[in-house]
């Protein structure tokens, strides 16, 4: 059976307490209904002690928001993949779109991004996606084409298989508007596609594509039963644990 992640990202929310008591409530929402998927949780930098602290122990995975690509040295206010390592995760997202159009990050450093979380132990959760004028003037498959093609350049087709991307249509992130499953659909088997070219069809059969963008308890059965799709990346829905849950749980 295909194991689906499940994967909040928690953005610039949360105090430490918080943060905390959100991944309790998880926890003993899982205990309760097991799910055989995998459940993902990201937490801003300041909470990544104390939630992975919390979190010990239990099916419930962590990662974080973003990382810098560099081991340690003078780089003023970056994360490095071994300080999250030794923090307890095990996930990163790379090239949010908030980070490549708030933070202009580019497709080149989310490659060097990429290789760094495998060379350190994390497994990246690259996310790709287009804008509404991008969609509009329909440059959608090229603009995402582009995108994974860059962050999976520097990877061997083993890495590519256990990692995990994102197709979040920028558009829908935040906004209430969802991509129809079709649309969803359309762009997922695309990028199948695309990392069959250029990592074979072995990885491209492995790699886990999630969906994100204003998925909520209401609309999650009809993005799950899409084929490419193999799981979600959850924003405004995972800051509550009831809500997350229901879409864990979606059957
Ligand atoms: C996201 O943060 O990646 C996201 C998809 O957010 P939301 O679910 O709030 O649209």
């Amino acid at each position: 059976m295909r194991r689906y992640v499940f994967a909040g990202n928690w953005k610039m929310h949360k105090t430490v307490s918080e943060a905390v008591a959100l991944a309790r409530a998880l926890r003993e929402g899982l205990d309760k209904e097991a799910t055989p998927h995998e459940v993902v949780v990201m937490p801003p930098f300041t909470a990544l002690p104390a939630v992975g602290e919390a979190l010990k122990g239990s099916p419930i995975a962590m990662g974080a928001q973003n990382m810098y690509w560099e081991r340690e040295g003078a780089f003023t206010a970056e994360i490095s993949p071994v300080m999250l390592r030794d923090v307890g995760c095990t996930y990163v997202i790379l090239g949010h779109s908030e980070r490549r159009h708030i933070f202009d990050e580019t497709d080149e450093g989310v490659g060097k991004k990429s290789r760094a979380a495998f060379d350190h132990g994390l497994t990246p959760m690259v996310c790709v996606g287009e804008t509404l004028t991008e969609r509009e003037s329909s440059r959608t498959l090229e603009v995402v084409e582009r995108q994974v093609e860059r962050a999976l350049r520097p990877l061997q087709s083993e890495e590519v298989a256990s990692m995990v991307v994102s197709y979040e249509p920028v558009w829908a992130i935040g906004t209430g508007r969802v991509a129809t499953p079709n649309q969803a659909e359309e762009v997922q088997a695309f990028l199948r596609r695309r990392i069959a070219r250029s990592h074979g069809d072995d990885a491209a059969e492995a790699v886990r594509i999630l969906y994100g963008g204003s998925v909520n308890p209401g609309n999650i059965s009809g993005i799950m039963v899409q084929a490419d799709v193999d799981g979600v990346l959850v924003g405004g829905a995972s800051l509550k644990a009831d809500s997350f849950l229901q879409i864990v749980n979606y059957r």
